[in-house]
């Protein structure tokens, strides 16, 4: 486990070189939590003999977002639709978002822009089929937009889209677009909601507000990288998956994941992860769903 010391030695470090003093934040700090809805047993062989969590896992989250009066979003990928609509319809009865996590977690680069356009359509279509009452919205698998394929904004502005949250804006070694930025930005008529990072411009940004980050980083530097980032965007971003919350189901390697510190950290501690966003709700961050936020944004006409 030498990465994962590391790993958190060089984040304790931050940790004791900053301020650690924390404030409520005022009503203008939006969290916007978002779901990646989608099942890896459909990407993995052995699939089909590992259990069923996904809609047990969906449900905890309906439950805890009801218990806080909390909407947030939920990028689906088509095939859940077409194997659980009625867990579609039970998030929008809820008054969460829908929106489009490709087909079957295809990652960009491996479309052509009219293989992706075709795919992003399909995946609405079935979106709207199971019970979505809109679909404006989009995310990359594993964050695949990047400079190089760039080209998709114009494929989601033909298809219909309105914004995208599909760039992480640090250097990553799968994916990354390491001077995108982190504000909101107009791509080709569609507005980029970036992944929010902490440290920017730094070799060591991180994704704090969401997922294995999220889960793994001391509690205490993770409300520091949300009160840090909130002095200068009035948004956070922060991605989750259903297995987020599962501290009880058999540690299986996920495909993608090779790396022994990955899939370490992939199951590390589950158990609290909302207990943290508890927390998050009670320093006053504002959970809400991109097409909440985007229709509070003063951005310029875009078609
Ligand atoms: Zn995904």
């Amino acid at each position: 486990m030498y990465e994962f010391s590391v790993f958190y030695i060089f984040h304790f470090i931050v940790f004791i070189k900053l301020n650690c003093t924390f404030e409520i934040m005022n009503s203008s700090k939006y969290y916007l939590l978002s779901i990646d809805l989608e099942d890896v047993r459909f990407r993995m062989d052995n699939g089909k003999y590992l259990p069923e969590k996904l809609v047990i896992n969906v449900i905890e989250y309906l439950s805890f977002l009801e218990k806080h009066d909390a909407k947030v979003t939920f990028f689906t990928v088509g095939d859940i639709a077409v194997h659980y609509p009625d867990l579609i319809k039970e998030i929008t009865k809820k008054g969460h978002e829908i929106a489009c996590h490709s087909l079957n977690h295809g990652h960009i680069d491996n479309h052509t822009p009219e293989s992706f356009y075709k795919d992003i359509s399909e995946c609405k279509e079935l979106l709207l089929k199971a019970g979505a009452e809109t679909v404006i919205g989009y995310r990359a698998p594993r964050f695949s937009l990047t400079s190089e394929t760039q080209w998709a904004y114009g494929m989601l502005a033909k298809a219909g889209f309105t914004y995208s949250s599909s760039v992480l804006p640090a250097k990553n070694p799968i994916y990354g677009w390491e001077n995108f930025g982190n504000a909101v930005k107009i791509m080709d008529g569609i507005i980029e909601i970036p992944m929010s990072i902490y440290p920017p411009g730094n070799r060591f940004s991180l994704p704090f507000g969401g997922g294995v980050y999220f889960r793994a980083l001391p509690y205490c530097l993770i409300q520091y990288y949300f009160k840090k980032h909130f002095q200068e965007q009035n948004f956070c971003t922060g991605y989750f998956h259903p297995y987020d919350i599962d501290d009880e189901v058999e540690h299986f390697r996920f495909p993608e994941i090779k790396n022994a510190l990955f899939h370490f950290l992939l199951y590390y501690n589950r158990r609290n992860t909302l207990k943290r966003l508890d927390k998050i709700v009670d320093n006053g961050y504002i959970f809400t769903t991109y097409a909440d936020f985007i229709a509070s944004l003063d951005l310029p006409e875009h078609e």
